[in-house]
């Protein structure tokens, strides 16, 4: 078979992912043989999760398009020609529960904190997380992309930014979350849901002064922890004040 050169435009901020010379620009890939697109999108670095739109040619086309000559190839992120291409759309956009890898604790919370159902274990191996992802049906939240490429991955995100309160703004984005915030109503150390119970319910397990200061209590469904509108709410309640700013 003939050699020939697959060249990748890849759009918006998916440069992210190619090396310091690639970025901006169009990436050339010399091949030898009929190749899948995803591998070759996956060969310039960008994962598949990633890409909710390709191109070839201007032809929208799926993961397993196979390319055997000279081709020019357009790679969408989620959010990019939103308006065009709706049925050819490769990622599902709103999903609401994760799973985030082990050196993403403060994202996990930070998510956890607006409400959101997110699956989070320090010490867990990536096996181990990538079984939970499926049979839990969750998005995987990793900054790893060797594992966001992995083949079992439908759905996921790789937060760009190294600064949590960043993160969080970006999966708030990237699946369409903020109608979806519901602060107050999730376990940050479990992730259970919350209940609210009356203070009677919960008065042992009170210091002092939150017995006499606190009337609205909520419990954790899963490890009993007692949650109150005390300092940690005034925290969460200009947390949410700066997200809505982002979003305004
Ligand atoms: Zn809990």
């Amino acid at each position: 078979m003939r050699a020939f050169t697959v060249r990748l435009k890849f759009h918006g901020d998916l440069d992210f992912f190619l090396g310091s010379r690639e970025r901006g620009g169009t990436v050339a890939r010399g091949l030898g043989e009929r190749t899948s697109v995803k591998d070759v999108i996956e060969s310039c670095g960008v994962p598949h999760p990633e890409v909710d739109l390709i191109l070839v040619d201007g032809q929208p086309v799926n993961f397993a398009h196979v390319v055997e000559e000279d081709r020019m190839v357009d790679v969408y992120p989620v959010g990019f020609l939103s308006t065009q291409f709706k049925k050819d759309r490769l990622q599902t956009i709103c999903v609401k529960r994760f799973i985030a890898d082990g050196h993403l604790g403060k994202l996990a919370r930070d998510l956890r904190l607006l409400g959101f159902d997110v699956a989070y274990n320090p010490h867990a191996q990536d096996r181990q997380l990538l079984q939970t992802m499926k049979t839990e049906n969750r998005a995987l939240l990793t900054r790893d992309r060797r594992l966001l490429m992995h083949a079992v991955v439908q759905t996921g995100y790789c937060p760009r930014s190294q600064n949590a309160d960043e993160q969080t703004i970006e999966v708030i984005r990237r699946f369409d979350l903020f109608d979806s915030i519901a602060p107050f109503t999730r376990c940050l150390r479990c992730n259970a849901s919350l209940q609210k119970v009356t203070k009677a319910d919960v008065i042992e397990k009170l210091e002092p002064l939150t017995k006499i200061y606190y009337e609205q209590f909520r419990r954790c469904t899963g490890c009993g922890q007692v949650y109150w509108a005390g300092s940690h709410f005034s925290k969460l309640q200009k947390r949410l004040e700066q997200i809505r700013g982002q979003f305004s």
